[in-house]
């Protein structure tokens, strides 16, 4: 892809803006040699006013989501974007999430501008675990972990029922959920059917990844072994 595409597309400006910043010299390999718009310049070697470049597309990213933040590019108050650089919310190919988390839900949320990869994470047929954390309203009446293993439990106005699931009891009140599959506030809503209140919850884990060395609110880019641990 040409240079002036690639960097508008990361979110630098307009093609017209970006070759100004061509013309201007503010686009140099590391070695402070000015580009020009046909330069062949290997990626991580281009710097756009000193600084290397965004990463390419074909980007992960792993957030520590914080309560509050809604999983949205456009609404109403706070949103998980306004946590990444300017810049992530009008990259070409779009960012998006990874599925979502609530508002209210915090932990670990992935993004990616790869249509392939954030398929063969959401798709059914992977089954890749998300690990949740709860705090529950009411202590645990003792037959949770069978019916969510159960592979026969049904949602409020579902008819399919649910992938069997795994409970782990902390202590009375707060519980470890292995989940196989992505339906919308499933956590919530298993609780609710089996007569308790989620007062507090928290994704720890996609796949074996989980958030070590990534403080609440913020994000880091994963690497290839990063995403492995993922499957
Ligand atoms: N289940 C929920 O209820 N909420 C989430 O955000 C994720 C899973």
């Amino acid at each position: 892809m040409r240079l002036v595409k690639l960097i508008a597309n990361l979110g630098y400006g307009s093609r017209k803006e970006v070759s100004q910043a061509l013309r201007h010299g503010w686009i140099t390999d590391r070695e402070g040699n000015k580009l020009k718009a046909d330069a062949k310049t290997p990626h991580e070697d281009i710097l756009f006013d000193d600084e290397p470049l965004d990463p390419a597309p074909g980007m992960v990213l792993l957030l520590n989501k914080p309560v509050g933040y809604t999983c949205s590019i456009k609404d109403t108050g706070r949103l998980v974007y306004d946590l990444l650089p300017d810049r992530f919310r009008v990259r070409k190919p779009v960012l998006s999430t990874i599925g979502r988390l609530d508002k209210e839900t915090s932990g670990a949320l992935l993004f990616t501008d790869d249509g392939t990869f954030l398929h063969q994470v959401i798709s059914p047929k992977s089954e890749v675990p998300k690990i949740y954390e709860a705090v529950l309203d009411r202590p645990l009446k003792g037959d949770e972990a069978t019916l969510f293993a159960s592979g026969e439990m049904l949602l409020e106005g579902e008819t399919k029922p649910l992938k069997p699931a795994e409970l782990e009891v902390l202590d009375e009140k707060r519980v470890r959920l292995t989940l196989h599959e992505g339906r919308y506030h499933q956590v919530r809503r298993m609780f609710a059917a089996a007569g308790n209140h989620v007062n507090e919850l928290s994704r720890t884990h996609v796949g074996a990844l989980g958030l070590e060395g990534v403080a609440e609110g913020e994000w880091r880019l994963l690497d290839e072994a990063a995403k492995a641990r993922i499957f």
